[in-house]
């Protein structure tokens, strides 16, 4: 044990003067902020980290020992050791897997090597505040960063490590915990670690063999090497994957997840393979409960599917063994097929992992439906966490496709709020009769959807519209072309035509909106149009913008304008509504001022305030800031007729009525009286 006066009687005057210190990576001391000063209620997990660590640095060396290379200590039993000093209030944990050279522990424990750690950490001090203290655990061991989770409960730490290169001297690791570590050479020979943690005062607790066994058999059970405690072999040790399945509960299934994601969650669903033919190959392969941080945030987490050859751990978040999309699973495969000494370029190419791969393919999506169809809550729970990675699967794997087609959820016009989803079966089940395609519709969120005028005509229609919210969705769409002969199509497409604006067949008094006007507000809006003629397709509003046809659909536009800064909209057709009162308005306004250019002037503002409605209900208005200088402006005028009383028949004059000109851009018309009245 490696308290005070053993360590000083060990160190040789050389060794005391060749002591270095470090100062530890910015990160991690964000890190150790996080785990010294705050009060966990499963601290126990150190014990977890420690023994995995000890596990992945044995399954390295077995690996190593292999190859014919030159390995330290070939003959050490390949374990862990678990040990706790009540006198001296000490844990340790030692194992003889392939050990730090004195580089490697100042790598290892001392920085954090992934790319944006900074944003990930700053994202996980977030969620303690919003999630708690577990959350942080969890996240933690699945970071990569579990080694630090010691200082929950030692103020001090010890960690003496030999390398199994064959000519490296061991050293030594010390940390309080402080802001800095120091590093010296130690005498151990025996390949591998050992961890010494000097427990804080109020850790006593795991000075108790029956306390630290628990702790084993709660998150270690499944560690493919022995954890001897006092030298008692105390976890499981098995491959559960290779377990017959009526010999597992769902218990071991659960324990066995949470040994893999480092993790005291259930997940959310498991998948136990056992195939024979024709390749022989176990797996187990999980959903998470819940989709990582870090691959939110694009940094690749150490899990996912690891690969095994006969028992023997072979390679982490192996990328061969399913496909990108389902890069959310965890879990592991054992093949037997493959030779033990399989290289990275083996695995790449090996035709019979591909073969494993379509097979593991198939039975997760099949898992997915039968969620799906047997849980649709529990579905509803995936969805939200893991649905933007199928939508992904739609363009990357076309084979699969019709299958991720009946895993797509959307959120709809069906609904009454942004929490709904349908699948496009349910979709397709209530459309009306007459409807013959799949309507969608994008933006940002659901509030901004529903304020386009392109959906009044399928309100008035009762057909449903899709309202796809991620960035990913149009591609989504391209990739799936129809669902079940049904085509997709976008709501502002300039080719459709229900005829819900038509008014023609309502009784006849269809207002009279001359030609002349109609080309008086393509002269007066020039060039930011593309064209000025009258709508069929609009109900409520008084204008809105479809695109030329032939251009790129408004969808795949937005979606450009997101990758591309300097991306210009294709020029738009502004569609006027003759039933609407300002565009009545106007028309009889016009009406008065034929042949008088200083009268059509006056008329300029309001029909250049038609456009930037439409634009600003698009969502694309290119200033909207602009629009201040113009309300008010319009104001001015709209106020002025409060005095003498709204008088909306005169003509002549720009005859709005206040409501409408009273009101925010963004609030449409329709609590306005003035529509009602066109209503009757
Ligand atoms: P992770 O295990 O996810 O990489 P940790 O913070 O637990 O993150 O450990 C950091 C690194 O320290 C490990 O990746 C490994 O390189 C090294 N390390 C920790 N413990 C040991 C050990 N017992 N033997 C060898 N290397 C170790
Ligand atoms: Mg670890």
């Amino acid at each position: 044990m490696a308290d005070e006066p053993l360590e000083k009687k060990e160190a040789t005057e050389d060794e005391t003067s060749s002591r270095e210190d470090f100062a530890f990576q910015t990160e991690v001391n964000q890190v150790l902020q996080l785990l010294v000063h705050s009060l966990y209620t499963k601290r126990e997990v150190f014990l977890r980290e420690l023994v995995s660590n000890a596990a992945d640095a044995l399954s390295k060396v077995q690996f190593e020992l292999l190859t014919q290379r030159e390995v330290a200590s070939r003959e050490a039993d390949l374990e862990i050791l678990v040990d706790f000093n009540v006198d001296d209030r000490t844990i340790t944990v030692s194992d003889t897997g392939v050990g730090m050279t004195r580089d490697e522990l100042i790598t290892s424990l001392g920085t954090i090597a992934h790319s944006g750690s900074k944003a990930f950490l700053d994202a996980i001090e977030a969620r303690r505040k919003e999630a708690g203290e577990g959350a942080v655990l969890d996240l933690i061991g699945q970071f990569g960063v579990g080694f630090y989770s010691v200082f929950m409960v030692a103020d001090r730490v010890v960690v003496e490590s030999r390398s199994m290169e064959p000519d490296a001297p061991a050293h030594r690791w010390v940390a309080t915990g402080g802001d800095s570590f120091s590093i010296e050479p130690a005498g151990r020979t025996l390949r591998g670690t050992t961890v010494t943690l000097h427990l804080k005062d109020d850790a006593s607790e795991f000075l108790s063999r029956h306390r630290l066994e628990e702790i084993i058999n709660t998150y270690s059970n499944f560690v493919p090497f022995p954890v001897k405690l006092q030298g008692n072999v105390v976890n499981r040790q098995k491959a559960l994957w290779a377990v017959s399945k009526s010999e597992i509960t769902e218990e071991m299934y659960t324990e066995f997840y949470g040994h893999l994601n480092h993790t005291t969650k259930a997940p959310l669903a498991h998948v136990h393979l056992q195939a024979d033919v024709p390749i022989q190959f176990n797996a187990i392969l999980y959903v998470p409960h819940e989709s990582p941080l870090m691959q939110y945030y694009a940094i690749e987490t150490r899990h996912g599917v690891r690969l095994y050859v006969k028992r023997m751990f072979i390679q982490e978040n192996c990328e061969e063994l399913v496909p990108r999309y389902l890069r959310f699973l965890v879990g592991v495969v054992d093949v037997d097929d493959l030779p033990l000494n399989v290289s990275r370029e083996m695995i790449q190419k090996n035709p019979l992992l591909a073969k494993v791969r379509s097979n593991l393919t198939r039975k997760t999506l099949k898992l997915l439906q039968d969620i799906a169809s047997r849980d649709p809550e529990k579905y509803a729970t995936f969805w939200r966490q893991f649905g933007l990675y199928l939508k992904e699967g739609v363009r990357d794997d076309p084979a699969s496709s019709d299958t991720i087609a009946e895993l797509l959820r959307f959120n709809s016009s069906h609904h009454v709020d942004d929490k709904g989803l349908t699948s496009l079966a349910e979709y397709v089940e209530r459309m009306p009769e007459g409807q013959e395609e799949i309507y969608y519709f994008t933006g940002p969120n659901r509030q901004t959807i529903e304020r386009t005028p392109h959906l009044e005509q399928f309100r008035k229609k009762h057909y449903e519209v899709l309202y796809m919210t991620d960035p990913i969705d149009p591609l989504v769409v391209l990739g799936l072309g129809d669902y079940k002969g049904k085509k997709f199509r976008i709501i502002d497409d300039p080719k459709l035509d229900l005829g819900a604006g038509d008014t023609s067949d309502e009784g006849g008094d269809e207002p009279d909106i001359g030609k002349d006007f109609v080309s008086f507000a393509g002269k007066v809006l020039g060039d930011k149009v593309e064209s000025v003629r009258l709508s069929r397709r609009l109900v409520e509003s008084p204008a809105c913008l479809v695109n030329p046809e032939n251009s790129m659909s408004s969808d795949m536009q937005r979606l450009y304008s997101m990758v591309d800064r300097d991306f210009k909209f294709s020029r738009k057709i502004l569609e006027l509504n003759a039933s609407h009162p300002i565009v009545r308005n106007l028309n009889a306004a016009f009406a008065g001022v034929v042949g008088d250019p200083s009268g059509q002037e006056r008329l300029r503002p309001y029909v250049e305030n038609l456009l930037d409605v439409a634009l600003l209900a698009e969502g694309i208005h290119p200033n909207p800031a602009d629009l201040v200088d113009d309300f008010n402006r319009l104001l001015a005028v709209a106020t002025g007729t409060l005095t003498h009383g709204p008088d909306t028949s005169s003509v002549g004059e720009p005859a709005l009525s206040p409501d409408e000109e009273a009101k925010p851009p963004d609030q449409g018309v329709d609590t306005s009286p003035a529509t009602e009245d066109t209503a009757s």
